[in-house]
């Protein structure tokens, strides 16, 4: 059998353990998803996973506090045209979390629409620090803030911030891409570790576009990458263009994790797809409460699926589910027991 050569010697190259350069990510983007040669890269990516991370799989799983119409106005976003204002208690959210820690995430995740109240924020990421374990990595997904924040936000117990610029941010959303990266590096300056991830991936967007964006994420030195297809949520400007196949996220997630390198500590894909899970992912999300991509104000009652589903379905891809805390997003946790 015989497959393009110039495709096999960037996956030789990638098999070495070499970088790859963006000509390179280009040219294994632009690989049809039913040759020969797309199934030999998912492969090798995902071979490349099951040894760094010796075949365990993590779950990472995230409370939405908050259903609320957002100012920001991603037009991919289910809180842009939201109609309705919802938010959890500070009780019912430490009642997720542990929920979740009973079964068996592996770091909690706190998620609120970008213009939600940052104190309020730090309030809540505070109390749910004190009711699961210690060395549970517990993440900030919230809107844009500065130094002295990110320093609250370590303080207040969150291990990890969920911060990404997204594809076409400034043109499908009206955040300046500089500001989400001022973002990122407030947090990385005061040692919290970056959760980040290529999104929200549609139809329109080529492989030039996607390959700067995983370069650029490469540059930020996340310690979890990640893919995420847009979903096309109802009555969102983008929902129109559609989305793309969990076949062709899963060469999109192969080639990111091939341009990674061995340099991350988990390699996630959002939502669950199995396809992914066999082309170099090995984290999967839980999610509850609101959702970006769910229109329905639980998605756990929608598109959201529960720690057991997503330890199931880590298992049916041959992934070892984790037990206990993750490895990665530890942040200050892992500094000090150095
Ligand atoms: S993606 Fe975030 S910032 Fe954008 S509309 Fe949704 S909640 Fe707001």
């Amino acid at each position: 059998m015989k497959i393009d050569p110039l495709i096999e010697d960037i996956l030789c190259k990638a098999l070495e353990g070499r970088e790859l350069s963006k000509e390179d990510a280009i040219r294994l983007m632009n690989v049809d998803v039913n040759s020969v040669e797309a199934y030999v890269l998912m492969a090798i990516a995902n071979s490349a996973t099951r040894k760094l991370f010796n075949s365990f799989g993590e779950v990472h799983a995230q409370i939405g506090i908050n259903y609320a119409p957002c100012s920001k106005k991603c037009k991919f976003c289910a809180f842009s045209v939201a109609d309705k204002s919802v938010e959890l208690s500070i009780d019912e959210v430490q009642r997720r979390a542990e929920q979740f820690v009973r079964e068996g995430a592996n770091a909690i995740f706190l998620m609120t629409t970008g213009d939600y109240d940052f104190d309020k924020f730090v309030k809540i990421g505070r109390a749910v620090r004190e009711v699961i374990p210690p060395d549970m990595p517990l993440v900030a997904n919230t809107g844009d803030f500065g130094k002295s924040e990110a320093k609250e936000l370590l303080d207040a117990g969150f291990t990890a911030i969920y911060h990404v610029v997204r594809l076409r941010e400034g043109v499908d959303t009206s955040i300046d891409p500089s500001e989400r990266l001022r973002t990122i590096e407030a947090a990385k300056s005061v040692g919290l570790d970056l959760s980040y991830c290529v999104e929200p991936i549609g139809p329109e967007h080529g492989p030039e576009e996607i390959v700067d964006a995983i370069f650029l994420a490469k540059s930020l030195k996340p310690t979890v990458m990640a893919t995420m297809r847009r979903i096309p949520v109802p009555g969102t400007p983008l929902a129109k263009l559609g989305q793309i196949s969990q076949l062709e996220q899963a060469k999109i997630e192969a080639v990111t994790r091939l341009v990674m390198g061995d340099d991350i500590l988990a390699m996630g894909v959002h939502e669950a797809y199995a396809p992914c899970l066999m082309a170099g992912a090995n984290q999967v999300y839980a999610e509850t409460g609101p959702n970006p991509r769910d229109e329905i104000v639980d998605t756990s009652k929608g598109r959201g699926l529960s720690v057991r589903a997503c330890r199931a379905l880590l298992r049916e891809v041959g992934l070892v589910p984790r037990d206990g805390p993750a490895r990665s997003l530890q942040g200050p946790l892992r500094r000090e027991r150095r």
